[in-house]
């Protein structure tokens, strides 16, 4: 259904007839560790998440595992290392 509140004419899986179903009957703003990614995009003069309606608990354990600007990888020790994506090709480049 189409959001009516934050993202507002957006389609979304938490719109109901009642309005919106997700926490508190809204979406909250990214995280500062989105910064980079693709899929945020302003409504309101605030920024969102257009793939997950709370990007904090997408960060919560880790990398988000939708993420355009970093991938994780978990190493042998078994923590989770987090590379910025875009920052590897420009090494690779060269400048
Ligand atoms: S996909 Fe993940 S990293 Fe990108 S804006 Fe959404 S929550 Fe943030």
């Amino acid at each position: 259904m189409k959001c009516a509140t934050i993202k507002n004419g957006e389609e979304c899986a938490f719109m109901a007839e009642s309005g919106c179903s997700y926490k508190d009957g809204r979406c909250y703003p990214v995280v500062e560790k989105c910064e980079g990614c693709e899929r945020i995009k302003e409504y309101g003069g605030e920024k969102y998440c257009t793939s997950y309606p709370e990007p904090a608990v997408k960060w919560a354990h880790g990398a988000c595992n939708f993420a355009t600007h970093v991938k994780a990888t978990v190493d042998k020790s078994g923590q989770v290392k987090i590379n910025p994506l875009k920052a590897s090709k420009r090494a690779a480049r060269g400048r």
